[in-house]
């Protein structure tokens, strides 16, 4: 490390080999993640950072922003920033930017494998004829349609919208609860969570994490949607009531459960292990190569962007006061 001050950028987390050479190869970096001690190296040599490099894993803490006297702008690894102190950095006026857009579609993709995998059974399928069941006991049980069915979206936003295009080709009816309409819509508005799950065959969780947000999903919307009704989750798992829906996944009070994301991920409730009716992924709603890449490269945009011509292509919200 060099002297007091010299660092440009703090980066808290790495963000892969490729965008930390390239990064440490056009900007001065200060690596926090390879720092025995952060906030000391914080206190010690970020004196003159302007930009801190972070991921919705790594988050960024009210102390951290505090330590960094001359941050003006934070650029965030993933769409979600509920892990990243909001309030201290507009109380500072500190831009945060994410990384939206680039993972929609995959996440939206996600969460269709994982409906088709509880309702049609593609995972208990793929073991049944790998274990040899198909031969010594014969036809598989039968499963559930998804064509033609009705489809909730909670959270209409970005991936929300990519989730409802995709139900078009699968000749869906579309519903979705926001807190507001939103007028560009093609579809049905539901201003109650739980009527909108009683409407629905399946429901899909897609809208942010935090505290805001948690346990938007309980008993009663769960039993709205029904012992044949199918929830997926691809948001976050803080906004479903995890017991709740083991509860009533046991009762027979629901049809099934596709999960991402898990309510104290990466614990996994025992119960969900032996449900047929439960299918299951370790959080990769935007893991492929492409929009990994995708999302590294908009971070690594954003803080070019800040650097030459003081402005977020992505910022997630206006600072409020702060120079
Ligand atoms: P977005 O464009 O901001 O959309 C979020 C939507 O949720 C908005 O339409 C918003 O509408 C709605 N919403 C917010 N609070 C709500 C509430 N209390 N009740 C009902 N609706 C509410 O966000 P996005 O880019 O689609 O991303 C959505 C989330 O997906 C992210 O925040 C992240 O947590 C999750 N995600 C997960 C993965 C994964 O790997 N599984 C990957 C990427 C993202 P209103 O403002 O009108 O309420």
């Amino acid at each position: 490390m060099s002297g007091a001050g010299a660092y440009e950028v703090v980066q808290v987390a790495t963000l892969g080999e490729d965008f930390d050479a390239r990064l440490a190869a056009r900007f001065r970096v200060l690596p926090l993640w390879q720092c025995a001690e952060p906030l000391e190296a914080l206190a010690q040599h970020a004196g003159a950072s302007r930009v801190a490099v972070t991921s919705v894993r790594a988050g960024l803490s009210r102390r951290q922003i505090e330590l960094m006297p001359a941050l003006q702008a934070a650029c965030s690894w993933g769409v979600g920033y509920e892990t990243l102190d909001v309030d201290a950095a507009a109380q500072r006026g500190v831009l945060i930017s994410n990384t939206p857009d680039v993972l929609d579609d995959c996440v939206a993709d996600l969460a269709w494998a994982l409906l088709l995998a509880v309702a049609r059974q593609t995972a208990v399928g793929d073991r049944y004829v790998k274990e040899g069941q198909w031969r010594s006991i014969g036809a598989f049980p039968l499963s559930t349609r998804v064509s033609g069915k009705k489809l909730g979206i909670l959270g209409m936003g970005r991936i929300g919208a990519a989730i409802a295009r995709r139900g078009a080709g699968f000749d869906m009816e579309i519903g979705y609860n926001n807190r507001h309409a939103r007028p560009d819509s093609p579809y049905r508005y539901v201003a109650s969570l739980a009527e909108l799950a009683q409407w629905a065959d399946f429901l899909v969780v897609a809208c942010p994490g935090g505290a805001a947000t948690r346990h938007l999903v309980d008993a009663d919307v769960l039993r709205a949607l029904g012992p044949r009704g199918i929830l997926v989750n691809i948001a976050r798992g803080t906004v479903v009531d995890e017991a709740a829906l083991e509860a009533a996944l046991r009762a027979g009070e629901l049809g099934g459960a596709g999960l991402d994301v898990l309510e104290h991920e990466p614990a996994v409730p025992e119960a969900f292990k032996n449900m047929d009716q439960v299918a299951l992924m370790p959080h990769v709603g935007s893991a492929t190569r492409e929009t990994r890449a995708g999302m590294t490269q908009l971070v690594f945009d954003n803080v070019v962007s800040f650097f030459e011509h003081g402005i977020l292509l992505t910022p997630v919200a206006p600072a409020r006061g702060g120079a």
